[in-house]
């Protein structure tokens, strides 16, 4: 055992067995420990009480349990609240609580998470983006936003999905994302099912399908935005290296499983994006998908040239793409009065005018 103590947050069963092992306990042990950390969420290895004393305090000198800190909690109007995390090296991230209603009007907490400090991949319009990539999360930082936001709730209540699409690019933390996904999926985390978890990507079509097969049933959301090289070269960099017919050609070939459609996100930008032409090429591009498109519109965010369309322009663009088979929807902005709306995260300290273009990770 080494001096230092080494954390348990984000160790799988696996590791929690083998750990167990090593200090002479049975492999049940590391199955019982993986379920007071996730499943109970307990912040003290005294709470272990089916766990003999004697383990427990040999445990509480080799390993940690630390649950991420609250740094600062702001609430939304429409009752959306976003948490800005710190951890252990003081850097921050934040994840959002949206309340969601679903067809039956029954109201349902949708949490979005975070997976690096900061972000590589430069998108124009978004705001994470201005931070520039600071480091991976771990996946214990990922997993432990999921913890601590639990534990932030009513009695009663529970985090029915939850969407890797917070600050940072999934694929570009790609192994602590697949660790963090499996975790939380894990039927004895009483985290959420494969079917309510969603990843978001920028599109890293060289990582698609490894992803995909890493973590089957759970939802793809993959980051289009444009119906052209030329428009998506401008708003997503990451197409100057795979480009839309290298991206979708990926995303045709996944092996998605019988029920599962990709979901295409397309952040609608006035004059940028919004047209009637644009709306006709991306029916066209996604022609034989078995996918829909979420339409969202802009959050707005200071010191950008970029505008949202209003409603009726979205609507339309909706309408073209279901007159032409493509199921769309569009996504209703949550909690942008305290900037906790898709690419309004960031660390507001971390921010800055470097061009976060420069940084682009090798992928
Ligand atoms: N890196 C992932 C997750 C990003 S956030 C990805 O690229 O998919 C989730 C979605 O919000 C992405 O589609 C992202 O492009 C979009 N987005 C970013 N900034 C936005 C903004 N200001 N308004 C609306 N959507 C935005």
């Amino acid at each position: 055992m080494s001096a230092r103590p080494v954390g348990l947050l984000g160790m799988d069963e696996e590791e929690l067995v083998s750990l167990c092992g090593e200090m002479g306990e049975p492999p049940y042990r590391g199955r019982q420990i993986f379920s007071w950390l996730y499943a109970h969420g307990v912040s003290k290895f005294s709470q272990m009480t089916n766990i003999p004393k004697g383990f427990r305090a040999k445990l509480g000198e080799a390993a940690r349990l630390e649950a991420l800190e609250l740094d600062r909690e702001s609430k939304s109007t429409d009752g959306t609240e976003k948490y800005l995390w710190r951890l252990r090296d003081g850097a921050r991230v934040e994840s959002v609580r949206i309340p969601m209603r679903n067809v039956s009007g029954v109201m349902r907490w949708s949490l979005c998470v975070s997976t690096q400090v900061g972000c590589a991949m430069g998108c124009a319009f978004c705001l994470t983006a201005k931070m520039g990539f600071v480091r991976q999360l771990t996946a214990g930082e990922i997993v432990g936003q999921f913890l601590a936001a639990r534990d932030l709730l009513a009695p009663g209540e529970r985090l029915h999905n939850v969407v890797f699409m917070g600050m940072g690019e999934p694929l570009d933390n790609f192994d602590a994302t697949v660790k963090a996904v499996k975790i939380l999926t894990h039927p004895q985390a009483n985290g959420v099912s494969p079917r309510r978890l969603t990843v978001s990507t920028v599109g890293v079509a060289s990582r698609l399908k490894r992803f995909v097969s890493a973590v089957p049933g759970v939802g793809l959301a993959v980051s289009l935005h444009a119906a052209d090289d030329e428009t998506r070269g401008k708003l997503v960099p990451v197409n100057r290296k795979w480009n839309l017919r290298a991206l979708l050609d990926e995303c045709r070939e996944l092996p998605m499983g019988e029920r599962r459609r990709i979901t295409f996100e397309y952040v609608m930008l006035r004059g940028v994006n919004d047209t009637k032409t644009d709306a006709k090429k991306l029916s066209r591009l996604l022609e034989g998908l078995k996918c829909k498109v979420n339409l969202i519109p802009w959050n707005p965010f200071p010191g950008t040239p970029f505008e949202r369309p209003d409603d009726g322009r979205v609507e339309e663009f909706r309408r073209i793409l279901l007159a032409a088979g493509v199921v769309a929807t569009t996504r209703t902005p949550k909690g942008s009065d305290i900037l906790a709306a898709c690419g309004q995260l960031a660390d507001a300290g971390r921010l800055s005018g470097r061009n976060a273009l420069k940084q682009l990770n090798p992928l």
